[in-house]
């Protein structure tokens, strides 16, 4: 592996800044590059460069040659607060779309090894996902196409961009579909974040006896993959064989009411639950793990409770810091 070079687009988001750490720790040269710096310490990325990558200056000036593998993570993305309210959709359509023609065109240019794509399971159709208990997710079921978000349509033609550039160019890419992945170091607050970021917040933001909100009737299900387990498996994938589009999730399906219950029992706190009127998706949805397990023997190794353990002291810590540092400030005023 020694000597192999890699680019990881969108290094200063969530999955972008643990996998420029897993690249380093196997011994590739990183370069990273965002908008903005990793919000939770410094990139472990041999070189990272802040940069617009809508704009084709930015590629010129951090694609180099050769590279051995291209990672896209970037995009204008958060949770359902973010893209299911429709106030978004023309910036996320406009700049994510942006960001992936620019790589396509470039990797091509410039001759990279491999381009690793992060697409999501919002781009599955709407109509095989209203039944809660039987979503279906299977890769083969994307069309007739009907995701329920501009979000999800962007991902759609970007996956269909880069099988394009590969038909067309060569481009070996790699196309994952992630469903829900959290973890540490993810986006906790400030409206971009997640259900299993939000729901650790609420409850760590409460006493014992307390309240917290969800939205919608808390019946709807997803499933959830903790970050260590994704970032195995996009590695796996990147030096597979295959393609893609593979799911990348797990098969542990819950009601947003059941993770808050285990969140509450990690945190040792007895909190109701208020239903609220909010975004929420569609009704069901669960990674069909079918495909990735054949074709790259890959399955979670561990339970959502395993990984919502590890998320909850770590928001709860910065929760405390975070109320510290407020406090210190309005002291200042
Ligand atoms: P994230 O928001 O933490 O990271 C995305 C990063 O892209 C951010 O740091 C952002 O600043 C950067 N970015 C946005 N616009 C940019 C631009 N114009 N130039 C340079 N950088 C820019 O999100 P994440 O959770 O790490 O997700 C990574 C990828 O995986 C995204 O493409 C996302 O759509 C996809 N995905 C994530 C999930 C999930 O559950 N986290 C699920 C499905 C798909």
């Amino acid at each position: 592996m020694e000597g192999k070079r890699a680019l990881v687009c969108g290094a200063g988001g969530f999955i972008g800044s643990h996998m420029v750490r897993r690249l380093r720790s196997e011994g590739y040269w990183v370069r990273g590059v965002d908008l903005k710096n990793p919000e939770f310490g410094l990139s472990a990325a041999n070189d990272f460069v802040i940069a617009d990558l809508r704009l084709r200056e930015s590629w010129e000036a951090v694609l180099d040659e050769d590279t051995n593998e291209v990672y896209q993570f970037a995009a204008d993305m958060g949770g359902a607060g973010y893209i299911f309210t429709g106030d978004h959709d023309a910036h996320v359509m406009h700049n994510s779309a942006m960001i992936n023609l620019h790589a396509a065109d470039f990797a091509v240019q410039r001759k990279v090894g491999k381009i690793f794509y992060s697409s999501s399971a919002c781009m599955y159709p709407a109509y095989n996902q209203e039944d809660p208990q039987n979503p279906k997710c299977a890769e083969g079921t994307a069309y007739p196409a009907a995701p329920d978000s501009e979000y999800g349509w962007e991902k759609l033609f970007s996956e269909r961009l880069y099988f394009a550039f590969s038909r067309n160019f060569g481009l070996k890419v790699r196309v994952a579909r992630f469903h829900n992945i959290f973890g540490i170091e993810g986006t906790w607050r400030g409206g971009r974040e997640k259900a299993p970021a939000a729901l650790c917040r609420k409850v760590a933001e409460q006493q014992d006896g307390g309240e917290i909100e969800i939205w919608g009737d808390g019946l709807q299900t997803r499933s959830f993959l903790y970050i260590d387990e994704c970032i195995e498996a996009v590695r796996r994938l990147v030096q597979s064989d295959c393609p893609g589009p593979v799911n990348i999730g797990s098969e542990e399906m819950v009601t947003i009411n059941q993770m808050a219950e285990m969140i509450m029992k990690i945190a040792g706190k007895k909190l109701s639950i208020k239903h609220i009127s909010g975004p929420m998706g569609v009704r069901g949805r669960n990674s069909d793990n079918k495909l990735i397990r054949k074709e790259l023997g890959w399955a979670p190794s561990q339970s959502l409770y395993d990984g919502l353990s590890k998320t909850y002291p770590w928001i709860d810590a910065r929760l405390k810091a975070y109320r510290e540092e407020t406090k210190e400030a309005v002291a200042r005023v």
